[in-house]
């Protein structure tokens, strides 16, 4: 089994996900006592989010290229950064590593593409819905229509995010916020929802909805373990 370096912390609360799908993959794969090789690095998400919100991403992108130069130098056979909107910074961290970094919007695209959904609805934050980092790295490398929610649906997104899901709290007024919004991207004929931010699949599950999600935390670390597992 290789060994995987998580960069976490943005927020704590989906990093949690992250380490459990893949000690539970890992654990179903092989059986047994097998638990996955894991190094964490988990930063502290007030000074990324001080950075986020200032556009400084020069800051922010140095802060995890050392946080994956130190994870490749302790033993890491790869990179998992476990926030969707932190790839902005992807080009940055992989200068600084010759170990390779698994994106999350490509195991997210090919996961699509497989399915072949073909129009896709984006939630994230506004960085993610917003600018071209991660739909153009998409819509580049997969044949994948990709919409977004409306301005106003954006900041509702953005908000719950930062104020509610980084800090813990689920609320269920905020899910009925979060289907309303899915139910229209499904009327504007998505066939399936990038949940593009880790800590969404805390808040919307597949339960709540007959549209297909696509929870890109989870995703993410499955397409760690694929990687681990590879020989
Ligand atoms: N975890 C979130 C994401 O996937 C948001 C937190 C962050 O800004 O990194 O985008």
């Amino acid at each position: 089994m290789k060994t995987i370096g998580l960069i976490g912390g943005m927020s704590w609360e989906s990093t949690q996900s992250y380490y459990q799908v893949i000690n539970q993959s890992i654990k179903q794969r092989l059986g047994g006592l097998h638990s996955a090789k894991v190094i964490l690095f988990s930063v502290d998400f007030a000074e990324i989010a001080a950075l986020q919100a200032h556009g400084d991403w020069q800051s922010a992108g140095e802060m995890l290229a050392d946080a994956a130069h130190k994870l490749s130098l302790i033993g890491a056979d790869a990179i998992v950064v476990c926030t969707n909107t932190m790839h902005k910074v992807a080009p940055q961290i992989e200068a600084s590593i010759n170990i390779p970094l698994l994106h999350i919007s490509d195991a997210t695209g090919q996961k699509l593409v497989n399915d072949k959904i073909t129009k896709v609805g984006l939630l994230g934050t506004q960085f993610t819905m917003e600018q071209t980092f991660y739909k153009t790295r998409l819509s580049q490398n997969f044949p994948i229509e990709i919409i977004t929610p409306d301005q106003q649906d954006r900041e509702t997104i953005h908000r719950i995010i930062y104020q509610e899901l980084c800090l813990g709290k689920v609320l269920p007024s905020s899910r009925k916020e979060y289907l309303d919004i899915i139910d229209k991207l499904a009327q504007q004929g998505a066939q399936a929802i990038i949940l593009g931010c880790t800590e969404i699949g805390l808040l919307v599950k597949q339960t709540d909805t007959s549209i297909p999600l696509y929870d890109t935390a989870l995703i993410h670390a499955e397409a760690a373990v694929e990687f681990m597992l590879n020989k």
